[in-house]
């Protein structure tokens, strides 16, 4: 489908300069395919070779040019073969040595050459010496550089000076000129494009080389907010796109809904409240709602899920509930049984672990609409389910899944099949920090439940260091035998050490799991311990977790199965070990999962010392913060933005060169002017979107 506002397809102005396909290929290598990629091959660093310093003044440490003639050369055998050059200048004498050397570079370097050399001096046993330095035979006042040599980033078999040559030449042939009209541009105080490319591929002696390395620069500004706006761009584009496909309107009649609501132990925040309006507004619109709901572990996302789904179901048509694990899913599962099913509303459960029969009857049910909500799996989404009339897919955990996971829910669109697309509703506890919500999210929608349900209790965090571990099973046995109960939660090891040991990832984390299930299964023979893992059958996994449920168990030792969404207000101890391992928002996920009843609760991170700085870092800011907004913002700071985003990355244009959390004025600025770029010069919109995105526009079709 077109989008409103490109309607030609994107002139390819920019092809690469006539090369070799050796050269092609590490091109690619490098990410270049397009002449424009060239000119966006920003230096790492520069070398200044602009002055030439006398042997005896040449700073030592730094990349410095020296010149002289060449006084003595030979070839030495001792203590191995190289080839040992003395070259003076009238301040001294330096000598050159290369490890590996051609014969020809004995003739070169002949006495009474005039040589330039470049390279790092040191101080050696016999004087100022250069291991392996470039150099170039030059005439006598032969000039130096005016502008400082870049160092860009290269691969295997491409050398600096032929990637240096390349990038001249697709700065010499490249179209540069603006993309922004001077009126658009002036008020932002950057640099012209051409002006900003040509100076970080060639800055002057005099610019201070520390704001080019911190990309403080102007012009590294106006690089960096124009790959900003080209996302701005793209994004705003793909939110255009979903409003011109169609969708059910499911208008709310309020029948069901109320009833719900009616029906509840509780009353909803003013939070939820607000929340299903937007939700309810967007699912009677003719166009797919694209809603991310975010809210805390614990603020009660799922009732407003329901809510959704029963708008969808007064209007006769199915919900799609998709949760990332089947603990989770199975939990939706019974959640949504015992709200809808009183209200004549048919649930069914699908999963991988169902038995032939009972599987054949679900995918019946739901492709022939004797089933009106089915929750499930990602096993929801695979080719044998059809849906009758899917108007609604409800995804949980949704950067638990990729992109393609969540399109094929998506895709099993209503029956009609004309092009009609489901509503989305997606959720997360994981919030998503202002700047990724402008950048990365900027084509959905968000919610925000911003309230705790009333009664709770917040939980009081403590560091314990696993030498105090005895101290800590005391603990544990007292809130037991009180009557409360408690989970212990073994770590996610990391890959690397897995490797160390060669097992898998998961098996050493079941190994710390039976461990531990035996430890404190000795230290309490009184108390019903049990252990829920990955690797447990879906039927034994929901037996244990019944039986914790209902209180049979007390102490429930798990592996990070349990992270996600589980409801157990009746446990208020919790727990974790080796927490310096694991990231901040797992670990505030796992603190959300007690402290969801009225009694104080606390949970426990045991860790291994020594901490690193950054372990000790990360595990103060869980310690001092209950808020996931203010954890996650610390997360994003500590890990980079790539995580975060899990599986959306692969469906966003990336950022290489602005830096959210550095570049958030710009972000402002870019976004701003996106509006008003497709608003008032959809042309140069177009452009500048084909500058940057170039043949990368499938990348928005996600
Ligand atoms: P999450 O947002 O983490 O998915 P849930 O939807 O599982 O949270 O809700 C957590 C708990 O809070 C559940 O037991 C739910 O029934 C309860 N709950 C939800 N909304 C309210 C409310 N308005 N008042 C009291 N309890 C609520
Ligand atoms: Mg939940």
């Amino acid at each position: 489908m077109k989008s409103p506002v490109v309607r030609a397809p994107a002139p390819v102005p920019y092809g690469l300069p006539h090369s070799s396909k050796v050269t092609l290929d590490k091109l690619a290598r490098l990410g270049i395919t397009r002449g424009f990629d060239l000119v966006l091959h920003l230096p790492l660093r520069y070398d200044d070779e602009t002055h030439v310093y006398p042997i005896a003044e040449a700073p030592a440490g730094q990349h410095v040019v020296v010149e002289g003639r060449v006084v003595e050369c030979d070839v030495k055998y001792r203590p191995r073969r190289q080839l040992v050059c003395h070259m003076e200048d009238g301040s001294g004498v330096l000598t050159l040595r290369f490890l590996h050397f051609y014969p020809s570079q004995a003739k070169q370097l002949a006495p009474g050459a005039r040589v330039r050399v470049f390279g790092e001096i040191r101080q050696g046993f016999f004087g100022a010496e250069v291991v392996h330095p470039r150099y170039k035979v030059v005439p006598e006042n032969a000039p130096v550089p005016k502008s400082l040599t870049p160092v860009y980033p290269t691969t295997a078999g491409l050398g600096q000076d032929a990637l240096r040559r390349l990038i001249q030449q697709a700065l010499a042939d490249c179209d540069l000129s603006d993309t922004l009209a001077p009126d658009v541009l002036a008020p932002l105080r950057l640099p012209l494009f051409r002006e900003s490319v040509r100076f970080l591929h060639n800055p002057p002696p005099e610019v201070a080389q520390a704001d080019l390395q911190a990309r403080r620069h102007p012009a590294w500004r106006r690089i960096k907010f124009d790959e900003l706006l080209a996302q701005q761009l793209s994004m705003r584009l793909h939110y255009r796109k979903r409003k011109a496909a169609g969708a059910l309107a499911l208008k709310p009649s309020r029948t069901l809904t109320h009833r719900l609501v009616a029906s509840l132990p509780f009353a909803l925040t003013a939070a939820q409240q607000r929340v299903y309006g937007e939700v309810q507004r967007d699912l009677a619109q003719r166009f797919p709602m694209q809603r991310l709901l975010q809210g805390d572990v614990g603020s009660g996302k799922t009732i407003v899920a329901a809510l959704a789904a029963l708008q969808a179901v007064e209007n006769g048509a199915q919900v799609g509930i998709m949760a990332p694990t089947e603990i989770l899913a199975e939990q939706h599962y019974r959640k949504f049984a015992a709200w809808l099913e009183p209200l004549g509303v048919r649930v069914t459960w699908i999963a991988g672990g169902l038995r032939k029969r009972e599987k054949i009857a679900a995918l019946e049910a739901i492709a022939g609409g004797g089933t009106q909500v089915a929750v499930g799996t990602h096993a929801l989404f695979q080719d044998e389910v059809r849906f009758e009339n899917l108007a609604l897919a409800i995804v949980d955990e949704q950067h638990r899944f990729g992109v393609h996971q969540r399109l094929a829910l998506r895709m099993k669109g209503t029956r009609s099949g004309k092009g009609a697309q489901p509503h989305q509703l997606m959720m997360s506890a994981t919030p998503i920090p202002r700047t990724l919500a402008m950048s990365y999210y900027a084509d959905l929608d968000v919610s925000v439940i911003d309230e705790m349900p009333p009664g709770r209790t917040p939980v009081a965090t403590r560091l314990v260091s696993a030498a105090r571990r005895d101290e800590v099973i005391q603990r544990v046995r007292d809130a037991c035998v009180e009557g409360s109960q408690a989970y212990w939660v073994c770590p996610l090891i990391e890959e690397s050490e897995v490797s160390k040991t060669g097992g898998g990832r998961e098996k050493l984390q079941l190994e710390t799991a039976l461990d531990t299930y035996a430890t404190v299964q000795a230290a309490f023979p009184e108390l019903n311990v049990g252990l829920v893992h990955g690797r447990l059958k879906s039927a034994e996994k929901a037996e244990v977790m019944d039986a914790f449920k209902a209180g049979a168990i007390q102490l429930l030792v798990a592996t990070t199965v349990i992270e996600v969404g589980v409801d157990v207000p009746n446990a208020t101890l919790m727990v974790i070990e080796h927490a310096e391992r694991m990231g901040l928002s797992q670990l505030h996920q796992l603190r959300g999962r007690v402290g969801r009843g009225a009694a104080a609760s606390a949970c426990i991170l045991l860790y291994q010392g020594p901490l690193t700085e950054t372990a000790r870092e990360r595990l103060k800011i869980i310690y001092e913060n209950t808020d996931g907004f203010v954890v996650a913002r610390e997360d994003l700071r500590v890990r980079g933005p790539g995580e975060m985003l899990g599986a959306r990355q692969s469906g966003v244009p990336l950022l290489r060169f602005a830096d959210l959390e550095a570049d958030v004025d710009l972000l402002d600025a870019a976004r701003d002017m996106a509006d008003a770029l497709l608003r008032d010069d959809p042309h140069a919109a177009q452009g500048h979107l084909a500058r940057w995105l170039g043949g990368r526009n499938e990348l928005l079709k996600v």
